[in-house]
């Protein structure tokens, strides 16, 4: 199995989303060799969110992605459910200041789909911070597949969740699934989507699609340099 040994910034509009659509990658990555780092963009809104339970998820998510192999996670401080309401370019100018520092290859974002608003802002800002230009180092852009809500999308085309890039994670799943349990706070009882059970049959699922095992996908948006060597950015593509 060809390594991968590089940069990867994984963006997350709120804990747990990361863990959900690309825990067992993340797994895999670090396993390779990769420097994984994760950015969670929002803290509650006060009001609306204790602090404590702010505190107490950003908590959560720095346990499941030190279990996953991840550094240090950084937390923004967005207030949430409200992303939608900042200017693309202020939160483009936070994920490029963290791009800047960090340097990654590889770029993992939500997709734009997904029916939280705060998802959509994240995944256009993602992509106006990585454009290619000034020495970016942003070479490859995937959004992966976040149980509740990439399913709930609007049943229109544009808005559908297509994987162009399967992931396998047959040595991973376990650690994903032990990484979810992390989040107490937010992972529910089957038959929730966010369920273990739930986890266990996308991947599954997304395995089956491709004649194999557990498979995590990803939407590949921007490859700048597999779309030279392959001719175009579109191929399915398995690793
Ligand atoms: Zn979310």
């Amino acid at each position: 199995m060809q390594k991968i040994s590089d940069r990867v910034l994984v963006i997350a509009p709120h804990p747990d989303d990361e863990v959900l659509g690309c825990g067992g990658f993340m797994h895999r990555l670090a396993g390779e060799g990769a420097s994984v780092q994760v950015v969670v963009m929002s803290g509650g809104k006060p009001g609306l969110y204790a602090d404590e339970a702010v505190q107490n998820v950003r908590q959560e998510a720095r346990s499941a992605h030190g279990f996953l192999g991840a550094g240090e996670t950084v937390f923004l401080d967005f207030f949430a459910p409200e992303l939608d309401l900042y200017s693309v370019s202020e939160l483009a100018g936070s994920i490029a200041k963290l791009i800047r520092e960090f340097k990654p290859l590889r770029m993992f974002i939500p997709h734009r789909g997904d029916i939280h608003h705060d998802h959509r802002a994240v995944y256009n800002a993602a992509l106006v911070a990585a454009r290619p230009v000034q020495g970016c180092s942003v070479k490859e852009i995937y959004a992966y597949e976040t149980l509740s809500e990439t399913a709930w999308a609007p049943p229109f085309a544009d808005d559908a969740f297509i994987p162009t890039c399967f992931v396998d994670i047959s040595e991973h799943i376990e650690q994903k699934i032990e990484a979810l349990r992390c989040f107490r706070s937010q992972l529910r009882e089957y038959p929730s989507s966010r369920s273990v059970e739930a986890v266990r049959a996308l991947a599954l699922f997304r395995g089956v699609t491709v004649g194999l095992f557990w498979f995590s996908v990803n939407w590949r948006i921007q490859s700048f340099e597999l779309a030279y060597k392959n001719g175009g950015i579109h191929h399915a593509q398995t690793t």
